[in-house]
This record gives structure tokens, C-alpha cells and sequence, in this order.
């Protein structure tokens, strides 16, 4: 058994088919955890979808009507970059439930991970880049509102900058933003987060370890979070067809590792959640991903050692 809850439910797997936005990954994930020995049926834990009262704290009315009734215009399915459908809808407000469910057993558990979720592009009034529900803000104004928590930290390490999560807390002083993202990719605008790391194309493990570290140490000696949302990208990796960074299997497998050390030291509790992946074979993304399971189980293992 792992020493935290991993949130997941099949309903995650969208059977996009050839779609660059591998949905299947998520099951795959599971299956590898299952079959690979790292996990066992009694640590996952399936969500309730979020409540719309949970999901009305981040995005618009208007916004939530449109995807509840199917009214999006053309362009803004185009702009989603996934095809609407009712199971989209089901499978967004249950991802949302992940994160904040994973939210809530992190502050009982020390750790958590959403087997799903980050989408960071995902703003109040509409959705684009694969994200129709910021998962991690709802999870977020759900403990505040529940006073569980009063402020969270979110490191964001998909290649991609997290321009909703940076929209949605921007004059926010009880969320810390911080992104370390590929300067030349999607999105093209990207408001401010409360700290953003942008790398020119192609930086290789030791750089991106360095800066990486470099700025946690920073963020976290000025900001004092009592939960931490990692947003855990497997697309800074070399192979993936929608990032141009230059990160091994090994160099991910100690960004996630640097993270947790972080979140361990400072004794602080912490949620996964997936984010983006697109490497030309969905087995280096699934690996990426359980990569990180791995070292959350580690982390928690070290801390318990000490503790
Ligand atoms: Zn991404």
C-alpha cells in the first residue's frame, strides 16, 4: 500500500482516439501503477464531481451555462482544442472533484495525487489548450472556503506557461503562482504569475535542476504555503511533440524529486496533478507520470523515516 490516497476514475479516459491530447493516458497511468506493483486497488480513491457552487468560485456564470448546455460558439470549441461532448463535460467537473478531493486527503495524508487534472490554461471565462475547468484553482477556493487552508503554492513545471492559473490568482496575496515553462510556446500571452521562469528552447537536465531549485528555494523562504498543487507536466520532455525543452526520463525523474524534497523540508503537504504529455510514444508519458507517483512515494517514505 502507498502511504497516500492516489484520486482517479475511468470516466478520466475521454476515447479521443488519435487526438495529439492522449486521454488515455490517464487509464494507462493507472494500469501501470496496478500491474507495476506500485500500487494496489485499496489506494485509489474515486471522486464526487465537483459541485457547481465549487466550480462558480473560479469560472463565470455564463461560462458554466454554456458548458452545462452545450452552447459554447464555434470558436470557442475551437479554442478548447477538444471536442465538446457530455462525457467532456462529466469528465472536467469529476477531474475537479479529483483535485479537490486529492486537496483534502493531502492535508490528512501529507501527500495526494490527482490521476488527472492541471489544467492550467483553463481562465474564469472560457476554456482553450485541452482545459475547461481550472481543477486546481476550484480545488484551491474550495479549502479556503472550507478554511482548511489559507494559502496554497502552485509550482507549475509543464513546458507550457499557466497563464489561467496566473489570470485567476493575479492581486491574489494568498496564492503563490510560480511557472517554469518553454518562453517560446503556447500560450502566446502570458499574464503575469507570481514568479516565471522563461527558458529559451532546448535547456537539458543541469540547467533547467538549477534554476528550478534555485527559485523554489527563493519562493519558498518568502511564501509560507500550507498546501502545495504541483502541476507535474511530462511535456518538458525531449521527445514530446508539443514542447521544446530538452529534459530526459532521468532529468523529470529528479525535477519531480527536487519538488517533493522541497515540499518534505518544509513540511508542507502536497498534491499531484498531471498536466500535459505528448511524447511521440504515450508509454514515455505514462512512464513520466508514474515517474512521479514514484517519487512522491519516496518523499513520503523519507519524511515518515525522519518523522
Ligand atoms: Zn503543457
Amino acid at each position: 500500500m502507498l502511504p497516500f490516497k492516489l484520486i482517479y476514475d475511468h470516466r478520466y479516459d475521454l476515447n479521443l482516439g488519435d487526438h495529439v491530447f492522449p486521454s488515455q493516458k490517464y487509464r494507462l497511468v493507472y494500469e501501470r501503477l496496478l500491474h507495476g506493483g506500485i500500487a494496489k486497488i485499496g489506494d485509489f480513491l474515486s471522486p464526487q464531481p465537483a459541485s457547481d457552487e465549487d466550480v462558480l468560485r473560479v469560472h463565470t456564470p455564463e461560462y458554466v451555462r454554456k458548458l452545462k448546455t452545450g452552447s459554447l460558439s464555434y470558436a470557442e470549441v475551437l479554442q478548447l482544442e477538444v471536442p465538446y461532448s457530455q462525457e467532456l463535460i462529466e469528465a472536467c467537473w469529476l477531474a475537479a472533484g479529483g483535485s479537490i478531493l486529492a486537496g483534502q486527503r493531502a492535508l490528512q495524508d501529507g501527500w495526494s495525487a490527482n490521476i488527472g487534472g492541471g489544467f492550467h490554461h483553463a481562465c474564469p471565462d472560457h476554456g482553450e489548450g485541452f482545459c475547461v475547468l481550472h481543477d486546481v484553482a476550484i480545488a484551491i477556493r474550495r479549502l479556503q472556503h472550507d478554511k482548511a487552508i489559507e494559502q496554497a503554492m502552485v509550482i507549475d513545471t509543464d513546458v507550457h506557461h499557466g497563464n489561467g492559473t496566473a489570470t485567476i490568482f493575479a492581486n491574489d496575496q494568498t496564492v503563490f503562482t510560480l511557472s517554469i515553462h518553454q518562453l517560446h510556446n503556447y500560450p502566446f500571452v502570458k499574464p503575469p504569475s507570481t514568479v516565471d521562469i522563461n527558458l529559451p528552447d532546448g535547456v537539458g537536465d543541469e540547467d533547467y535542476l538549477a534554476i528550478l531549485d534555485e527559485h523554489l528555494r527563493k519562493a519558498l523562504s518568502d511564501f509560507s504555503p500550507q498546501i502545495i498543487f504541483y502541476v507535474a507536466g511530462a511535456d518538458p520532455y525531449r521527445e514530446d511533440q508539443l514542447g521544446g525543452l530538452a529534459l530526459t526520463m532521468q532529468g523529470l525523474a529528479r525535477r519531480d524529486a527536487l519538488v517533493m524534497d522541497y515540499a518534505r523540508k518544509n513540511k508542507c503537504p502536497l498534491v499531484i496533478t498531471l498536466a500535459g504529455g505528448y511524447a511521440r510514444r504515450v508509454e514515455d508519458t505514462v512512464a513520466i507520470h508514474v515517474g512521479t507517483i514514484v517519487a512522491a512515494r519516496d518523499a513520503a517514505e523519507k519524511r515518515a523515516a525522519i518523522t
